[in-house]
């Protein structure tokens, strides 16, 4: 069955002695963490100093986004070759501060995610509802426009590979986790779309990531839910402490 992958999103914080002690305090103790994948990722600069501290231990390590071009005149941008170089084997794409603070669309996202594929990264595609939407009922109707808008043109077996994470923007960083059962809708009506748009066996294989607010406190009850395969934590990341209780709960 699907393999947990618990992953922390460290955005834009830590500097490079805080970041590289982070990541030695979790790879000293990945060991605890039962049987999840676990993956760190930290902000583009400190990627390769992370990755030395990471060592041998098995955490994986991955990047905050991305460029579609594989290279060129593309001043400030990374691309996937590039995250690759430096020891990255996954990619977030397309989280709600990049959709909503730099104004990235479903199509910068499926580029983005299609570059990944190509190069051999895992992406880890992020989906969520805003509050209004939410309220306004429209919640179903947004994450299938954003599913379909993020993830077209994907092989059945590029769908397998690719995680998708739900992150209800109302959640993020906010303190206000959605209920399991709110997550859990919202994580079966995507299986739902993929078994939809692919086959049944292809959306067994997703593993869907729930976002938004997990803590140690509250990531058993969550884990816990069928199709939730796992969590992309922000604030709770940035201490080894919590990162891997959260990893135990998994
Ligand atoms: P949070 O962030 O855990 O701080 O809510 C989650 C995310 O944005 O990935």
């Amino acid at each position: 069955m699907r393999r947990p992958l618990i992953a922390g999103n460290w955005k834009m914080n830590t500097d490079r002695s805080s970041g590289t002690d982070l990541a030695s305090a979790i790879a000293g103790r990945a060991g605890d963490a039962g049987d999840v994948d676990l993956l760190v990722c930290p902000p583009s600069v400190y990627l390769a100093s992370v990755k030395e501290s990471l060592g041998s231990a098995e955490v994986a390590l991955g990047g905050q986004n991305m460029y579609h071009e594989a290279s060129g005149a593309f001043t400030g941008e990374t691309s996937a070759d590039m995250l690759k170089d430096v020891g990255c084997k996954y990619v977030i794409l397309g989280h709600s501060e990049r959709r909503h603070v730099m104004g990235e669309s479903d199509s910068d996202v499926n580029k983005k995610t299609l570059a990944a594929l190509d190069a051999g990264l895992i992406p880890v595609v992020c989906v969520g509802e805003l509050l209004e939407e939410r309220e306004a009922g429209n919640t179903a109707a947004v994450i299938k426009a954003q599913f379909e808008g993020s993830l077209a043109g994907l092989t059945a077996d590029q769908m397998a590979k690719t995680v998708v994470a739900y992150e209800p923007v109302w959640a993020i960083g906010t303190g206000k986790v959605a209920s399991p059962e709110q997550a859990e809708e919202v994580h079966a009506d995507l299986r739902s779309l993929i078994a939809d748009s692919y086959n049944a066996e292809t959306a067994e294989q997703v593993r869907i990531l729930y976002g938004g607010s997990v803590k140690p406190g509250n990531a058993a009850e969550l884990l816990g839910q069928d199709n939730i395969d796992g969590a992309l934590i922000g604030g709770a990341s940035l201490k080894a402490d919590d990162f891997l209780a959260i990893a135990a709960a998994g």
